[in-house]
C-alpha cells in the first residue's frame, strides 16, 4: 500500500503507451486505467494541435483516445482549471482526471476555495515543470538561434538545462541560460516560478531523479495524497503500471535540481521586480505600460482568480465605458481583487493583445502582499486575506440590502 510521501520509478506496462510516452508513459497509463475502470468519467489534458507549438486542450471520455495525448508539450502554456469551471460544470457532477503543471495545481486550489471547482471530483496528475516556452517565442528562437525552420521540427524537449529540437537531421540543443540571456527561452513567469514539483496534486510526476538504466524510460512519481496513493496502487494491481524503488542517488539529485531551480527563480525575481523600480517609479512604469491596453478582456477572461458573474471593470461608475485605453482604474480593480491570490500562471500576459507584462506586475504585488500578510496562494485551501464571503450569499445580500461592499475585510472583527 502506497502512502503520501512515497516515491517510485513508474512506467506503462503497455508497450505502445511506453513508446509514445515522454518518459515511459506512466501518466498516460494512469489516466487510461482511471478512465477504463470508471475511477473518472473523463480526462482533461492536452494534445498536439496544428503543430508541436500548439497544445490543444481535450476532454476525453473514450480510453482508446488517450494514447494520442502522450508526450510533453513544452510550448503548452494553456491553463486547464478554468476549463473545468467554464465548460465542465465545475466538476460538480462528474469525476475528472486532469494533468497539472504547478500553476494549474495552484489555480485549481484558488478556484476550489472560491467554490468554483469541486476538488472532491478531481484527480490531479501533477507534472514537474521546469518551465514552458511561448509558442511565438519558440518559433522565433528556433529560427534565429537554432537556424532551423520551426516547421521541420518533429519534437522539442527541455533536458539538463537545454532546449533541444529534433529534426530529420538529428538533435540540436542550446543552453536555456544562454537563450534566456538573449530574450528567448521560458516565459518570464516560468523563470520566476518556484512550483517545480507540484505536491498540491495527487501525484507528482517527472523525469528528475530517474537515473541508471531507467533514465528516459520511466517517470519519477511522488505520492502526494491518499487519492494519489489509491490510484497508483490500483493501476499497479491491475497490471497497467509497473513500478520499482527509485535509486537513492536519484532522489538526492532530484532534490538538488529542485533547490537549484528555486535559487534560479529567486535570481529572476530579484532581477525582474528590480527592473520595475520602487514606489512611485514602479507605479509610473505600470501606468505607462498599461496605457497600451485595448480593453480586450483577455486578462480577465483567462485569469483563474477572475470568475465574477458581474465584473466590476464593466461598471460605468468605476470604469468609463467606451474608452480605449481604459482609465487606469480598469487595472487597479484587478490589482485590488486579484493580487493577493495571483498564482503567477502568466495567462494575463501570454494572452494580452498588447504584450503588457500583466503577470509581472501582479506577481510583484502578490509577493509583497505575501510578505505582509503571510498568505501564499495555491498551496492549500487556506482562504486569502480578503475572501471572507461566498459569492452567491453575498450577491443575495447585495440585492436585499443594496450594499455593494462585496469584500468586507473587517466583517469578522465587527461581529
Ligand atoms: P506521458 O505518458 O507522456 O503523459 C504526459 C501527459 O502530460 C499527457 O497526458 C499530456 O497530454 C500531458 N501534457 C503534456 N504537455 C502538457 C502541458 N503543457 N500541460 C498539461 N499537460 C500536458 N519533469 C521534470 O522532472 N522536470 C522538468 O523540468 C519538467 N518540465 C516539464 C515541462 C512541461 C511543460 C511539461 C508538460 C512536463 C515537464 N516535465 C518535467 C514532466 C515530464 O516531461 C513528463 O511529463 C513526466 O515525466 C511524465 O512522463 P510520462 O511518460 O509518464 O507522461
Ligand atoms: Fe511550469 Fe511554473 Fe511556468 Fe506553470 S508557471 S508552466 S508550473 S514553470
Ligand atoms: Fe495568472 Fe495573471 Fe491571474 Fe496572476 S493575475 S493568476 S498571472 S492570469
Ligand atoms: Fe471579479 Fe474583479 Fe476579476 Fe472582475 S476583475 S472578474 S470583479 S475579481
Ligand atoms: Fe488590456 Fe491586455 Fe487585459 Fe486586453 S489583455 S484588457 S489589452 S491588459
Amino acid at each position: 500500500m502506497s502512502a503520501k510521501g512515497d516515491m517510485v520509478y513508474a512506467w506503462a506496462a503497455d508497450d505502445a503507451i511506453h513508446q509514445k510516452g515522454e518518459c515511459g508513459g506512466a501518466v498516460t497509463a494512469l489516466l487510461t486505467y482511471a478512465l477504463e475502470n470508471g475511477v473518472v468519467d473523463g480526462v482533461l489534458t492536452v494534445k498536439k494541435g496544428y503543430d508541436i507549438y500548439d497544445a490543444t486542450p481535450v476532454f476525453i471520455t473514450d480510453p482508446a483516445e488517450l494514447a494520442q495525448t502522450a508526450g510533453s508539450l513544452h510550448c503548452g502554456t494553456v491553463l486547464l482549471p478554468k476549463i473545468i469551471k467554464k465548460y465542465l460544470d465545475n466538476a460538480r457532477n462528474m469525476k475528472i482526471a486532469v494533468t497539472v503543471k504547478g500553476c494549474d495545481a495552484k489555480a485549481m486550489y484558488e478556484l476550489a476555495k472560491r467554490e468554483q471547482i469541486n476538488l472532491d471530483n478531481v484527480i490531479m496528475i501533477g507534472l514537474n515543470c521546469g518551465g514552458s516556452v511561448s509558442p511565438v517565442v519558440a518559433r522565433n528562437m528556433i529560427q534565429d538561434k537554432f537556424e532551423t525552420d520551426p516547421d521541420v521540427v518533429i519534437k522539442e524537449e527541455i533536458d539538463k538545462g537545454q532546449f533541444i529540437i529534433e529534426t530529420a537531421e538529428g538533435h540540436k540543443g542550446i543552453s536555456i541560460d544562454d537563450l534566456e540571456e538573449e530574450g528567448y527561452g521560458r516565459r518570464s513567469n516560468c523563470q520566476r516560478c518556484k512550483t517545480k514539483i507540484p505536491r498540491q496534486a495527487d501525484l507528482a510526476c517527472g523525469n528528475w531523479g530517474v537515473i541508471g538504466e531507467k533514465a528516459g524510460k520511466a517517470t519519477f512519481v511522488e505520492v502526494c495524497s491518499e487519492k494519489g496513493a489509491d490510484l497508483l496502487d490500483a493501476a499497479v494491481k491491475a497490471g497497467a503500471l509497473v513500478t520499482e524503488a527509485p535509486i537513492p542517488k536519484g532522489i538526492e539529485i532530484r532534490g538538488k535540481v529542485e533547490n537549484a531551480m528555486f535559487k534560479l527563480a529567486d535570481k529572476y525575481r530579484a532581477k525582474q521586480f528590480g527592473e520595475l523600480g520602487e514606489g512611485k517609479d514602479r507605479l509610473k512604469f505600470i501606468m505607462d505600460e498599461t496605457s497600451r491596453c485595448i480593453k480586450c478582456y483577455q486578462c480577465i477572461e483567462n485569469c483563474p482568480i477572475c470568475y465574477c458573474v458581474e465584473c466590476s471593470t464593466k461598471k460605468a461608475h468605476l470604469v468609463t465605458p467606451g474608452q480605449v485605453p481604459p482609465p487606469f482604474m480598469f487595472h487597479l480593480i484587478r490589482y485590488s481583487h486579484i493580487s493577493d491570490s495571483c498564482v503567477n500562471c502568466g495567462q494575463c500576459e501570454e494572452l494580452c493583445a498588447m504584450d503588457i507584462p500583466n503577470a509581472l506586475f501582479m506577481h510583484s504585488i502578490q509577493t509583497e502582499m505575501q510578505e505582509m500578510f503571510g498568505f501564499e496562494p495555491g498551496v492549500n485551501m487556506d482562504l486569502p486575506v480578503l475572501a471572507l464571503v461566498e459569492e452567491q450569499t453575498e450577491r443575495k445580500r447585495l440585492s436585499d440590502t443594496g450594499d455593494d461592499q462585496i469584500y468586507n475585510i473587517f466583517a469578522k472583527d465587527k461581529k
